[in-house]
């Protein structure tokens, strides 16, 4: 077992890292509180190739990995949380198509979404249809050559500023799961609309919408895959997303400790630095070690998809602890500060605020846990390799 990076990642980890203090920590706060996304910053990344890193050369991307990706969304995390989150998001859509794709929507969709050209979007959830995602009610009814769509879709992350989302829609009403397919809608499709920006507790540089379908044609060109099999693919990207999720929080995490360690080693009271009470010494320790301990938990589930082994558990166990983990730190990070850690005027309030989200989003903690029982208590299908 090697927990060394290679050159190569360790170059593009330092790209991600130089990227992210010069062009995304310093206007971090003013997106935040302006609610702007940034589409520059978006073709900046892809001119750095963070746009396509599942997929291969020839299809557009850099097909660097899942440990590289991890080591990325962690780095861009520590300068803009919500950057990072669309970035994973971005990857998972990516990879989602080139994955089920045909050869021709792999030349649509895959290249340009690949190459930074255009930004994507993951559309699963409905008001009806969260956790219990196989609920969804959006319809496409198939008619002569493709689907006429009806139906609204929830909380749908680049919303509005993505220019392709794959979206899960119903097929049949007979079944359930398999009733859902996967269709890719480009922005600017006649039926197909947004709802408006909705104000968030956090993340507000990355749009969050409705999606608006009304009698929206899509051909059967732009089904991916099979009818009925639209929510295999989407858990399945979603096993990949949650390791991106975990890495975010992973950066998340750091950045706020590092900001609470710093100012604990400057702030004097009592006549003597913060740092130098035990109190807040056994906090520091205990909180380096858990983040330390979710970086492990996330890069071997990236380790393991780069394998091309099972990880739905190692992604679930490290999506839970990663990011109750960067909930935690950030939330002590707050009270590190004090009464400084709860203004505006200081950072950490918002690590603390953009950490909540992470237990939510690509399957609640409470949905981890279930599958993590799921996985652990399955008596079909084969034990798992040992691969310690
Ligand atoms: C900022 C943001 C961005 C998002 N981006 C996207 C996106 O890009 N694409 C997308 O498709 N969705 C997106 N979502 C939706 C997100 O994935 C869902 O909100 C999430 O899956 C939870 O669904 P819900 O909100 O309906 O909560 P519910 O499913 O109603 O859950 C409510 C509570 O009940 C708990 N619960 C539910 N079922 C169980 C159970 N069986 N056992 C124990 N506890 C349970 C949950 O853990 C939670 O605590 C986003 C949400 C937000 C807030």
């Amino acid at each position: 077992m090697d927990f060394k990076l290679n050159d190569e990642q360790r170059l593009i980890r330092k790209a991600a890292r130089d990227f992210a203090t010069k062009e995304l920590a310093p206007n971090a706060r003013e997106w935040e509180e302006s609610h702007t996304f940034s589409r520059e910053v978006f073709d900046k990344m892809g001119r750095l190739d963070f746009t396509g890193l599942y997929i291969p050369e020839e299809h557009g991307g850099t097909e660097v990995g899942r440990l590289t990706a991890a080591l990325i969304f962690e780095e861009l995390a520590k300068g803009c949380f919500a950057t990072a989150v669309y970035m994973s998001v971005h990857n998972m859509v990516v990879n989602l198509i080139y994955q089920y794709g045909n050869e021709d929507q792999r030349r649509r969709f895959v290249k340009p979404l690949a190459m930074g050209e255009k930004l994507g979007a993951y559309s699963l959830t409905e008001a009806d249809a969260g956790s219990d995602a196989a609920n969804l009610t959006c319809m496409a009814v198939k008619v002569d050559g493709g689907y006429i769509v009806n139906g609204t879709k929830l909380y749908v992350t680049s919303g509005g500023v993505a220019d392709l989302y794959v979206v899960m829609v119903r097929t049949d009403e007979a079944q359930k799961q398999k009733g859902i397919s996967a269709i890719v809608v480009e922005k600017g499709t006649p039926g197909f609309s947004f709802g408006p920006y909705e104000p968030k507790m956090g993340l507000n540089a990355s749009p969050t919408t409705e999606l608006h379908f009304q009698d929206c044609f899509i051909p059967d060109s732009d089904r991916i895959g099979e009818e009925g099999r639209g929510f295999n693919m989407a858990l399945s990207a979603l096993n990949g997303g949650r390791v991106g999720i975990g890495a975010c929080a992973v950066g998340l995490a750091q950045q706020a400790f590092d900001y609470a360690l710093n100012y604990a080693q400057k702030r004097v009271q009592f006549g003597r630095p913060i740092v130098s009470f035990q109190g807040l010494q056994f906090l520091i320790a205990d909180l380096a070690a858990e983040i330390e301990a979710s970086r492990l938990m996330i890069y071997r589930a990236a380790s393991l998809m780069d394998l091309g082994e099972q990880c739905a558990l190692e992604a679930a166990m490290g999506k839970r602890f990663a990011t109750d983990m960067a909930m935690r730190v950030t939330t002590e990070a707050v009270q590190i500060l004090g009464g400084y850690g709860y203004m505006r005027s200081y950072p950490v309030e918002m690590y603390m605020r953009s950490a909540k989200i992470a237990q939510i989003f690509e399957g609640t903690n409470q949905v981890q846990r279930i599958v993590i029982a799921r996985e652990l208590t399955k008596t079909k299908g084969g034990k798992r390799p040992d691969l310690y």
